[in-house]
C-alpha cells in the first residue's frame, strides 16, 4: 500500500493538488490499482517532448532546474542513509555496469558493509566464465574507489538464480550487525524485483503448515500444485512495484522483514549518458534486453560499418580485418553494411529494418549525432582487447591482431568509451 501512493521514478508522496512541488500527478490520471510517475519524473524520461511539457505550463528552464535540485537530493539522501549504521546492498547492473554504477557511494559508505550484488546475470552467455567476471568486476569497483566490498553475489533476480547464497549471505550479516538493510542502486537495476524475492522467500519460510495455506488463501486438500505455484507466485507477498522508467527515488521505500528490521527501496538516480534518455518508452523496450542476449559477431574489414538500428554504428577505418562481437538486446535490429551506403541506408530503413528509433521523424528528434574515433591494439584471436561501450545501448567486443582505427557514431550526449572487455 504504502508505494501506491508514492511516485515509482522518485518515490515522493503524490499528490494533485500542486503542479509547482514535487509528486503532482494530475488528477484525471490517478485511478485505482495503477502505478504513477510523478509528472517531474515523466517529464525526465520523455524529456524530448518539451511541447508537451511546456502546453502544462512548465518552462525549459524550471525542467533542468527540476532535475537538477532533484540529483542535488539523491545525493543528500544517500549520505543520510550511508552515515547511518546499516547494511547496504548495493545492486548493479551487470547488462549496463557502467551507467548503473553510482560514482559518489564509494565516498559515502564508510565502514558499513557493502554487499554487491550484481544483476541480471541472465541476459549474459551461458558460458561466461564467473571467476573472471569476479576479477573483472572487483578491478572495475576498484578502479571507482570502492575496494571494501563484504562479498559480491553475481545473481538474477528475475530467474532466480543464486539468489538464495545472496539472501542468505544477508540474512547472516543482519543477525550478527543488528542493524537495517538499505538496497541502493540506480533505477532499474532490479532494486524492487529484488526486494520481492527477498520477501516473499521469507515470508514463505517463516509460516508453515495450515498457516501458509491460510497465507495464501486456499484449503487444505482443495488446491491442486500448480495453484499453489501460482499462489506462491501471485501477490500473496508483499509485492513492491517493478517498472522500466528510470526516475529518481527521493524517498526511502521501506519494508519490514524479519522481526526487528527493515529492508529499504532506496534513491535511484539518472545517468544522464545513457542512451534511454533520448528514447520513448516503446524504444526503451527494444533496448533493454528482457531475454538472454544472442550474442552475433562480425568480421569487419576497411570501409564496413555495423549498425545498430538506428541509434549508432562503429565504422571501421583502418587495419586489418577485425571481429566485433555485440552484446545488444535482440530487439536492436544489427546490420552490417559499407560506410559509404550509410545514409542511403538509414533514409530508406529507419523505423523498419533499422530499429530503433521506431521511426524517421523519431530518427530526426534524436538531434545530432557524434563521432568518436578510437585506435586500438589487438591481443590475438583467441580473447577480445576491449569492449566498446555505448551507454545503455550494450557493447561490442573487440577481437583480433595489429592496429585498428575505428569511429563510432552515436546521439550526442550518449556516453562512448573503452573498456576492458568484461568476457
Ligand atoms: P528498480 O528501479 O531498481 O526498482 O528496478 P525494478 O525492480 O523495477 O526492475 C527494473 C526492470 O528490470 C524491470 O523491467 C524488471 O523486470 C527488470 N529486472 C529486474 N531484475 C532482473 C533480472 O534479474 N534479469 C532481467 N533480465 N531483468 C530484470
Amino acid at each position: 500500500e504504502e508505494s501506491s501512493s508514492k511516485c515509482v521514478g522518485c518515490g515522493a508522496k503524490l499528490q494533485t493538488e500542486d503542479p509547482s512541488t514535487i509528486g503532482y500527478v494530475p488528477p484525471f490520471k490517478l485511478t485505482e490499482n495503477h502505478r504513477f510517475v510523478c509528472q517531474r519524473c515523466y517529464y525526465m524520461v520523455y524529456r524530448t517532448r518539451v511541447e508537451e511539457h511546456l502546453k502544462m505550463g512548465a518552462t525549459e528552464e524550471t525542467t533542468n532546474k527540476d532535475i537538477l535540485q532533484s540529483l542535488k537530493l539523491f545525493e543528500q539522501r544517500l549520505e543520510n542513509i550511508c552515515s547511518k549504521r546499516c547494511i547496504i546492498v548495493y545492486m548493479i547492473d551487470i547488462f549496463d555496469f557502467d551507467g548503473s554504477f553510482i560514482d559518489k557511494l564509494p565516498s559515502l559508505v564508510g565502514n558499513n558493509p557493502v554487499v554487491l550484488i550484481v544483476n541480471k546475470m541472465d541476459l549474459l552467455p551461458e558460458d561466461i566464465n564467473i571467476g573472471r567476471l569476479y576479477l573483472w568486476v572487483k578491478k572495475q569497483c576498484e578502479a571507482r574507489g570502492l575496494s571494501k566490498i563484504h562479498r559480491i553475489h553475481f545473481v538474477s533476480c528475475k530467474n532466480d538464480l543464486r539468489m538464495g547464497e545472496a539472501k542468505a549471505d544477508i540474512i547472516r550479516l543482519v543477525q550478527y550487525l543488528h542493524s537495517d538493510v538499505y538496497v541502493v542502486g540506480c533505477t532499474n537495476v532490479g532494486k524492487s524485483t529484488f526486494i520481492n524475492h527477498f520477501l516473499s522467500g521469507s515470508i514463505v519460510e517463516r509460516k508453515k503448515g495450515e498457516e501458509l495455506l491460510n497465507h495464501l488463501g486456499l484449503k487444505p486438500g482443495q488446491f491442486s500444485l500448480t495453484e499453489l505455484k501460482r499462489a506462491y507466485k501471485d501477490k500473496k507477498a508483499p509485492q513492491l512495484t517493478t517498472s522500466s522508467f528510470p526516475g529518481t527515488t527521493l524517498n526511502p521505500i521501506r519494508v519490514h522483514f524479519g522481526r526487528a528490521h527493515s529492508m529499504y527501496d532506496t534513491p535511484g538516480i539518472v545517468q544522464p549518458h545513457q542512451i534511454t534518455h533520448c528514447l520513448h518508452s516503446e524504444e526503451i523496450k527494444m533496448v533493454l534486453p528482457k531475454k538472454r542476449v544472442r550474442v552475433v559477431s562480425f568480421r569487419l574489414r576497411e570501409g564496413k560499418c555495423i549498425l545498430f538500428g538506428g541509434l549508432a554504428r562503429i565504422e571501421m577505418l583502418q587495419g586489418k580485418p577485425f571481429f566485433f562481437t555485440v552484446f545488444m538486446s535482440n530487439e536492436v535490429k544489427v546490420h552490417p553494411s559499407t560506410t559509404e551506403k550509410v545514409n542511403e541506408l538509414l533514409e530508406t530503413h529507419v523505423g523498419g529494418l533499422l530499429k530503433p528509433p521506431i521511426s524517421w521523424r523519431r530518427y530526426k528528434e534524436l538531434g545530432n549525432f557524434k563521432a568518436k574515433e578510437f585506435e586500438i591494439e589487438g591481443v590475438g584471436w583467441s580473447q577480445s582487447s576491449h569492449d566498446i561501450v555505448v551507454s545503455g545501448l550494450g557493447w561490442i567486443a573487440v577481437t583480433g591482431c595489429g592496429k585498428l582505427k575505428i569511429r563510432v557514431v552515436a546521439p550526442k550526449g550518449v556516453g562512448v568509451f573503452l573498456r576492458e572487455p568484461i568476457a
